[in-house]
This record gives structure tokens, sequence and C-alpha cells, in this order.
């Protein structure tokens, strides 16, 4: 039986301590006060900010907006095994495109002829470009040319410029030219999984909190440990081997580290650093994401995901309760405004919360005037500065192996070979999985 720490509690350290917890010792070790990465929940109950005594909240809602796909396999096995199936629902999203002072929906071929930008000769390039996508079998080979270049070459430019553009740069902002078509064909394949009515999205009833509160119950009842509000700050070594890991308070010791964080804070970690491991080669982006509880809903039409073409500080609004009932929120309507940031010093990362929050609100003003200040019931303000890798060119050549040149290190996370060309959380619990193989047969 070894020792083995994880650093990192989100769903691959989880998906990895699963996994090991039968045979061996296993701690994780996470540096929040709470459990689930990327994938955390906030719980909303009358201690909440904006609830009046007496008022009945108490639900848990993802910080940031979450579901899955029907190709999810890992993460559907996963829920299964822990016997919360009976939780899985698939549920339409409708989805729109908000352009020249309107919100337009695309859930249907017909909904998408009627988006003005787009003349009929770009609509069917979109069309040819979907098609030829479901027929590529590797979208690896892809991974050497840009998105913009490969859509300029299959759909030209009106495609590019009124659809796909404004996508990439609300997702990437200034790194939008370096994705790689690798990155777009995989969204695209996945995304065009729909048929006439319009796609359905995977979601569990009450939250994603629920597999993340069963994956800690059953490691905690195999033995394992979770410890939280305390981070590594360093990985030990001894005659060139992990030995331990020391923590904001105090030492453990151990045999095995699986780390899951990102490079930049592991190779922090790691003195005198990793043969071979570079953090500079995979870059990271940041989220900053406003979700608001409402006392009734912004988009009337029912669209649970509205992109935006427009000049507003974001590039998304996500309308959750347009995609599970308001009654399964105290009768709360819940919006998650939504944007990503590429450097440190991005105003969405260094103003103040209440800064960005009024921004915010001027932003969703400008699209919907009619707008009710007064119906936001409570908000909250989620920022991580490393909440997704950038698929730029050449980044499959940059993928990190789940077995390190150090002893008894290994790595699993959205870097891995399982979040590639798009993290998710069916790529992070596979990326856990794998790595715990690794540890077992040492490969
Ligand atoms: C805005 C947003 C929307 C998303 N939407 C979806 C979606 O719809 N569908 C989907 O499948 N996926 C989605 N994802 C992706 C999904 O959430 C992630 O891929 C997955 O949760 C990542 O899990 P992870 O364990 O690899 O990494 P993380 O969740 O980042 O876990 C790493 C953990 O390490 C901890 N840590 C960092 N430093 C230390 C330290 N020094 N010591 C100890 N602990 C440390 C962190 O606090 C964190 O808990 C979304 C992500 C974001 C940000």
């Amino acid at each position: 039986m070894s020792k083995i720490i994880i650093i990192g509690g989100g769903l691959a350290g989880l998906a990895a301590a699963y996994r090991l917890s039968d045979e061996h010792h296993v701690i994780i070790v996470e540096k929040n006060d709470v459990i689930g990465g990327m994938a955390l929940s906030y719980h909303i109950d009358e201690h909440t900010d904006g609830h009046v005594n007496g008022h009945n909240a108490d639900y848990y809602i993802e910080k940031y907006y979450h579901h899955f796909f029907s190709s999810d396999t890992e993460l559907m096995g996963l829920i299964d095994e822990l016997g919360l199936a009976g939780r899985l629902q698939w549920i339409k999203g409708t989805t729109g495109y908000y352009w020249s002072g309107r919100a337009y929906p695309m859930n249907t071929p017909l909904e998408i002829l009627k988006f003005p930008p787009m003349s009929m000769l770009d609509i069917f390039r979109l069309s040819m470009l979907v098609l030829r996508t479901k027929l590529v079998r590797d979208v690896r080979s892809y991974d050497d040319m840009t998105a913009g270049e490969w859509i300029l070459k299959i759909a030209g430019s009106g495609v590019y410029n009124n659809f796909f553009q404004p996508l990439l740069n609300s997702k990437f902002g200034s790194n939008a030219d370096r994705v790689s078509a690798a990155w777009l064909l995989g969204r695209v394949k996945i995304r065009s999984d729909r048929g006439a009515e319009g796609e359905r999205l995977g979601y569990m009833r009450g939250g994603f909190h629920h597999l993340i509160a069963a994956l800690a119950d059953s490691i905690r009842e195999k033995g394992g440990r979770i410890i939280t509000g305390n981070g590594v700050v360093e990985i030990l070594m001894e005659e060139e081997r992990v030995s331990g890991v020391k923590l904001e308070e105090g030492t453990l010791s151990c045999d095995t580290v699986i780390s899951t964080v990102p490079p930049v804070t592991l190779a922090s970690l790691v003195e005198p650093g990793i043969p071979g491991f570079d953090p500079g080669a995979i870059n990271y982006q940041g989220t900053c994401c406003a979700l608001l509880g409402m006392s009734k809903p912004l988009m009337t039409d029912g669209t649970y995901w509205l992109n935006i073409k427009a000049d507003v500080p974001f590039g998304a609004l996500i309308e959750h309760t347009n995609f599970m009932p308001a009654s399964d929120y105290a009768g709360e309507h819940l919006l998650y405004i939504a944007s990503y940031f590429q450097d440190y010093d991005d105003p969405l990362y260094t103003w103040s919360e209440d800064e960005v929050i009024g921004i915010f609100l001027d932003g969703l003003e400008k699209l919907y005037p009619d707008f009710d200040r007064s119906a936001i019931l409570w908000w909250e303000l989620g920022r991580d500065p490393l909440t997704a890798p950038v698929y730029e060119t050449g980044y499959a050549e940059r993928i990190l192996p789940y077995r390190t040149g150090v002893d008894g290190l290994y790595l699993a996370g959205m870097f891995s070979e399982a979040n590639y060309p798009e993290r998710s959380m069916n790529g992070s619990v596979r990326a856990g999985y794998d790595a715990a193989e690794a540890v077992v047969h040492g490969v």
C-alpha cells in the first residue's frame, strides 16, 4: 500500500483518488475551503446576501455554467457508479446570437437561415463546413493550422466575419488568432450533433455539487482523507524522488504525488525543476463570471445560451433557469454573465467586484433596456486566472504526460491528453483515471 498525495480537489484529483483509495492510502490537499475546482458550486441559502429573513432558499448552483454532451461517457459512467444516474437529465439547451440590437434564435436550420448578417451562400457554406467537420476522423491532424485559416479556406470571409470571428474573440480575446483548427473542429463536431429540433445537453438535477459530494463521500468511506483550506507550497524530494509535500501549514510524507494544478503553479512547487518540463509551453486564460439571482427572468424568449456580438464587456449570457426549472432554485432566476481574460492586468481581474458588476449591469442594460436592476436578489462574482489552456497551434506536441521525469511525480488535469482538444469535466475525470493507472503500473 503506497501513500499517495493528490494536489488539488477538482474533478481530476477526485477521480484519481476515487480509483486509488481502494488499495492505497490517499490524501487530497486542496487550497480552497471547498472542493470541486472549476466545477465547484455556491451554496445559496438564507444567509446569502439579498435573501430576506424567512426566504426559503437552500440550493447549490455551479460557480461557472456547466453541462455535458452525450459523448461524455466517462463522466456518465462515474455518475452511474456513484448511484446518481437518477439525477441525469437531457434537456434542450436553446441558443441565440445577439447581433445589431436584438437576439436571434439559432436552434433549427430555419432559424439559422433567418440570421440577417449571413447571406444564403454563407449559410450554405456554413452547412458544408459542419458536414465536412463530421467527416474528419482525427482532429489532431489540424493542430498546425489556425481556426481562422481553416474557416476562411473552407467557408470564406462571410462565414468567418459574421459567425465565427465574434465567437472566437469572445472566447479567446487577444489569443483568438492563434487558436488551432483542431480545437474548432472538436467543438463543431460536438455541437453539431443535434436533430432538427435542436441540441440536448446533459445536466444533473440539483447540480454537479451532488457528483463532487458523492465522490468525496466515497473516497472518505474507503479510508481516504481530504484536507481543505491548506495549499501545497512545495513538493519535497529525497535522493531525487518524491518524499512528501510542504503545506501552508504542516508537512506530509508520501511515496507518490499526483499534481492536478496548472503547469505554472506546479513549476513553483518543484525545486530545482522537472527535467524536460517547460511550464510556459501551455498558456492558460482566465474567466470572470457573474452569477445573478433574480426575481424574474431576463431572456423571456426562453434562450439558455446567448452569444453576443456587441460592445459590452462580456461575450455570452447563460440563463440557467431557461434550462433547468426555476422551481429547483426556490423560484429564483439564475443568469451567468460570462467573460474571459488573457492577462493578469485585465480590469476584469484587477477591478473590485463592485466595479466589475457595475460594468456588467451597464452592459446588460445596453442589450436589454427594460432590464430592471431591482429584480437582482443577490450576486456572486467568480474570477480565476487559470481556468483553461489556450489550444494554440502546435498544442498537441505540448500535452503533458501522466508520468514526469521525477520519480514518484505524476500529473493529471486540463493539460492532459484526455482534455485535448478541449477541457471538460469528462476529460478531467478520464485524466484522473489515467494518472491512477499510471501510478499503479508505474508507466
Ligand atoms: C467558465 C467555465 C465553464 C465550464 N463549462 C464546462 C461545461 O459546460 N462542461 C464541461 O464538461 N466542463 C466545463 N468546464 C471545464 C471543467 O470545469 C474543467 O475542465 C474541470 O472541472 C477541471 O478539473 P481539474 O481537476 O482538471 O482542474 P481544477 O478544477 O482546476 O482543479 C485543480 C484544483 O487544484 C487546486 N489547487 C491549485 N493550486 C493548489 C495548491 N498549491 N495546493 C492545493 N490545491 C491547489 C485548485 O484550487 C483546484 O481546486 C468549464 C470551466 C470553466 C472555467
